[in-house]
């Protein structure tokens, strides 16, 4: 099966995730997860019609994605990965969504450098659901005041994601993050991935993360 098979494969999943949950198939969409994958694996996806894509190193996904959005400029590139301070730059003039907002430090950083660029991304607040110490993210208990602050300084705070334990059963995390964004107003749900996207979807995601379902496994991470 070529890539272009998967994608359709996973599209129907997807719809069908969707419409158990009584959902429109059209409110959930797909980030292709496309790290450690070469532009020739992924390119057939953007052949088509593709464009929603998801990078987790800014400097991997600058070297792939800065000639591709020459070529098609509306690829929507997503930072999945956590972001280092030092890197705000890059990422704020590559990337369309910085889905990875978790302190108040990194907040302020891209607050100034949306600032400073003229380029006001949308951004999603990560929340750590299952309180892992090496898991970048809000403690959910803080995340009302996080993204107040976030909004305080001018961020344009439109989504929550997280990525649940490894071992853990995803569902209840999937619940938690849905809830705290319909207590914050938050529109959008970034969750799900290739072992548990229709789950996500069954419990309210509006987008998932699918890498190796799509483009199969990878050597590391
Ligand atoms: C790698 C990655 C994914 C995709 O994971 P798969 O299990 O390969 O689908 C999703 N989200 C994040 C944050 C990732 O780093």
């Amino acid at each position: 099966m070529g890539v272009c098979d998967r994608y359709d494969a996973i599209c129907g999943l997807m719809r069908k995730a969707a419409e158990h949950a009584g959902r429109a198939p059209d409110s959930v969409s797909l980030t292709a997860v496309t790290k450690t994958k070469s532009a020739e694996e992924f390119l057939p996806l953007i052949k088509r019609g593709h464009r929603l894509f998801g990078e987790n190193r800014v400097q991997e996904a600058k070297e792939k994605y800065a000639p591709l959005k020459e070529r098609f400029p509306d690829i929507e590139l997503h930072l999945i990965g956590h972001l280092q301070t030092n890197k705000v730059r890059d990422a704020v003039a590559l990337f369309d969504s910085i889905d990875v907002v978790d302190s108040e430090e990194l907040a302020e950083k891209l607050a100034a450098e949306m600032k400073r660029q003229n380029r006001f991304l949308p951004v999603y607040v990560q929340v750590n659901t299952g309180l892992e110490e090496q898991k970048g993210g809000v403690d959910p208990r803080k995340t009302a005041d996080f993204v107040q602050k976030c909004r305080d300084i001018g961020l344009n705070v439109v989504g929550l994601m997280c990525i649940p334990p490894v071992n853990d059963e995803p569902s209840p995390h999937f619940a938690l993050l849905k809830k705290l964004a319909r207590e914050l107003g938050v529109e959008r749900l970034s969750m799900g991935m290739s072992d548990d996207f229709d789950i996500a979807i069954e419990q309210g995601a509006t987008t998932v993360r699918v890498g190796s379902a799509l483009f199969g496994e990878r050597k590391q991470v």
